[in-house]
């Protein structure tokens, strides 16, 4: 697959940078002249190309995390299977953005997949007739070939996967971030904005050390203009199997995420408890749902389904327990 983000030299300032053109860095690379003039200063033509691409997508729902390992890609996975589940009308498709970490090809079942170059752009991997994944895991020979990327490499390469992939007609593109805020999330934002980006997603894990950081996301969301749709509360509670004894592993001493969604005024789509057989499933990239439809995580994952559906269409969403 063609890759345009590799021309970037190792040290590129940025093309939006007033060195453009003008540091050592510069020097050999074939945009030099076109850095240097300023001309590479002028609006991003990326933003039209992915406009162009994305407009006919219904929803655009990046999915956002303070912290790594709380739980996004999972619930990335959970939300795009059960949209897909749903309703087979429905076409939901999932972009997996987590340069240093894609996990997406995983969960979804599809590691190791090859993705394809068609005349209308990359074709993405379906997992269901109605269900496509699109990652960056697939481009990377091995994970760590991506770590020392900088930030001009990572923006190529997120517009790359915004305006070429041919996704044909969705409803729901969701967009797997890497945690906190960084370069990937400012291009990711600006990019889809252009296309009209319905909103965002953040999971959290219920103890303050995790809450600290989504307050973060959640004022990085307020200031680039993206809608909070909502938070989900994931790992809230773990049930023994054997003696069905609840237990908080990681407690809500601040009052976990819904009191943080009161304090900040976005809403609470729900919570998930800890259960090990979603972690299994994940490993082996297999739907838990489908293979436990009665497992409490089923029955919260309904709840945050209609409340982030919902919140999409612009209705009231009521906040969801478990
Ligand atoms: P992130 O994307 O935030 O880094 P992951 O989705 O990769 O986090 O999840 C981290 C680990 O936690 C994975 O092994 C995943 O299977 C597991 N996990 C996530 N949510 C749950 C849950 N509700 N119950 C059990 N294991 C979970």
């Amino acid at each position: 697959m063609a890759d345009a983000s590799s021309d970037v030299p190792e040290h590129c300032p940025g093309t939006e940078s007033e060195d453009a053109g003008k540091v050592s860095a510069c020097q050999g690379c074939p945009n030099q002249q076109i850095c240097s003039s300023g001309a590479a200063r002028a609006p991003d033509p990326g933003i039209a190309l992915v406009k162009a691409r994305l407009t006919p997508v219904k929803h655009k729902v990046l999915v956002l995390s303070g912290k790594g390992g709380v739980g996004k890609s999972t619930f990335t996975s959970l939300l795009a299977r059960g949209l897909a589940a749903e309703d087979p009308n429905r076409n939901v498709a999932v972009l997996d953005i987590d340069i240093c970490g894609p996990s997406i090809p995983r969960v979804m079942g599809v590691l190791g997949e090859q993705v394809h170059q068609s005349g209308s752009g990359w074709s993405p991997v379906y997992v269901e007739d109605n269900l496509s994944v699109m990652s960056v895991g697939f481009l990377l020979g091995s994970p760590d070939d991506a770590i020392i990327w900088r930030g001009p490499k990572k923006n190529g390469m997120i517009r790359q996967f915004l305006s070429d992939v041919d996704w044909g007609d969705l409803d729901y593109l969701l967009v797997d971030t890497p945690p906190g805020t960084s370069d990937e999330h400012l291009s990711a934002a600006q990019y889809l904005q252009g296309a009209g980006l319905t909103g965002a997603v953040v999971v959290t894990t219920p103890q303050e050390v995790a809450l600290l950081d989504v307050r973060k996301e959640i004022d990085f969301c307020r200031k680039v203009g993206v809608r909070v749709l909502g938070v989900v509360e994931n790992m809230s509670s773990f049930v023994c199997p054997k003696c069905k004894t609840q237990s908080a592993i990681f407690p809500a001493n601040t009052g976990g995420a819904r009191k943080m969604c009161e304090d900040l005024g976005v809403p609470f789509l729900g919570q998930c408890p800890l259960d090990p057989r979603l972690a299994r499933s994940c490993d082996e990239g297999k739907s838990m749902v489908a293979d436990h439809p009665d497992s409490p995580v089923a029955a919260a994952l309904k709840n945050i389904l209609q409340g982030l559906v919902d919140a999409c269409e612009n209705k009231p969403v009521q906040s969801n327990g478990c």
